[in-house]
């Protein structure tokens, strides 16, 4: 019998424009130095299990309780990523269902939260680093839920624990939400479940960003403080696209319903085939290590870009992530993003806190390490990174300095091969 999980040859016969465009992707992986806080190179073994028949199993409902006859393979896989997710973060109730971050975190809302009402989430406003599902005026979450803004102190940059308490005890939030895609820094968990307790809220954080590192043991996990922890699985944490949520006991039956049949239908049981895939690889010492390397990296990086003259916001970073501020380098955040495409490197534009500039040319950049950590790439590879950067930011309209940085980028990458063989 012929094995088709993920049989590139026979796409590449019967469909030639889509397996064009994946090979165009693929290679575009192979000569670009990305940097995009967000992203990673799942295994191969991770990428087979997305490609695999588990595709086409309708399985509504939980392992054990389905709506649909046939499930017993599926159950298989399906509990062992709960089974691992639980174990590698030691959580006592876990849901692998959810197809994405957003959905994840839909299934927060609709577990805790009466649309339309008073009930109100305290969480960092969104242009300190917060995510367009944590209250944005144009997701569902700002739409039908009450939010509350807490912001990082001007002159660190960083969360005042103080302030958070403060409007905790005048807004009394039924939801307390910590966790973000632009904050570098290590997270107070413990003071944040202290402030949670004192006004009677649920702390959820959404770790989104730095659950691989948690896994990996290099950033503190969420897990003991929280009553409920959404993360993405394709982020740092290296996996297929998708999501999980972690959560108490308490709130196992809220959460199961939320996700299915509240928000969701069938799960995506070949995703959730491959979050089991990536779970088990993150509870190897070789993940570790790249955790480790990913935090190294971006201190390097951090370090390297201040050299370059950009002001590293908060000072420097505990996690995979830096966000820098181009003012003193006279440059926009959408040029600067544009200009670094040119010369092969993969970063956004980002605002920084109390940004001057718009949304849409903010001030700052964002770049992070969990790629090139995952190629192998180590402080002197980011220091690399971080001269090139410079040096094409404060010449973005010469040529001769455009091309020498791409090739300089050219022969970074090459060094450390994506996917070979
Ligand atoms: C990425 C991210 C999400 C959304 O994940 P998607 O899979 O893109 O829906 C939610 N919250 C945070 C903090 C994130 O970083």
């Amino acid at each position: 019998m012929k094995d088709y999980v993920a049989d590139w040859e026979t796409l590449k016969r019967t469909d030639p424009e889509v397996a064009e465009a994946m090979a165009a992707e693929l290679r575009r992986e192979r000569s670009t130095l990305r940097l995009i806080a967000s992203e990673n190179y799942a295994s191969p073994a991770v990428l087979a299990a997305l490609g695999s028949t588990m595709n086409n199993k309708y399985a509504e409902g939980y392992p054990g309780r389905r709506y649909y006859g046939g499930c017993e393979f599926v159950d298989v896989t399906e509990r062992l990523a709960v089974e691992r997710a639980k174990a590698l973060f030691g959580a006592e109730h876990a849901n692998v269902q959810p197809h994405a971050g957003a959905q994840a975190n839909m299934a927060v809302f609709g577990a805790f939260l009466e649309p339309r009402s008073d009930d109100t989430v305290l969480a960092l406003v969104l242009a300190h680093g917060g995510h367009l599902t944590h209250g944005s005026p144009v997701n569902v979450s700002g739409m039908w839920f009450r939010f509350v803004g807490y912001e990082v102190d001007r002159d660190t940059e960083q969360l005042d624990m103080d302030r958070v308490a403060d409007l905790a005890r005048t807004h009394r939030p039924k939801v307390i939400l910590a966790g973000f895609t632009a904050y570098p820094r290590v997270i107070d968990f413990a003071a944040f479940r202290r402030i949670a307790d004192e006004v009677g809220a649920i702390l959820w954080v959404d770790a989104s960003h730095f659950i691989g590192l948690c896994a990996g043991g290099a950033y503190p996990s969420p897990v003991p403080y929280a009553d409920v922890v959404t993360f993405t699985t394709h982020k740092t944490l290296r996996g297929p696209r998708g999501a999980i949520i972690l959560c108490r006991e308490e709130h196992a039956k809220a959460i199961d319903r939320a996700v299915f049949p509240m928000m969701q239908g069938g799960p995506l049981e070949h995703v959730i085939a491959a979050k089991a895939v990536a779970l088990k690889e993150a509870m190897s010492p070789e993940f570790s290590e790249y955790a480790a390397r990913t935090v190294r990296a971006a201190r390097a990086l951090a370090e390297g870009l201040a050299e370059e003259g950009l002001r590293i916001v908060s000072g420097g970073t505990d996690s995979h992530l830096v966000l820098a501020d181009l003012g003193p380098l006279g440059i926009g955040g959408k040029q600067a993003e544009s200009v670094c495409d040119e010369i092969g490197v993969a970063l956004n534009k980002n605002g920084i806190p109390f940004d001057p500039k718009p949304p849409m040319d903010p001030s700052g950049i964002r770049v992070g390490t969990p790629g090139p950590a995952t190629l192998g790439m180590e402080e002197a590879e980011m220091k690399e990174a971080a001269s090139i950067i410079g040096e094409a930011l404060r010449h973005p309209s010469d040529e001769t300095v455009k091309r020498r940085c791409r090739a300089r980028v050219a022969e970074l990458v090459a060094r450390f091969p994506v996917y070979p063989g």
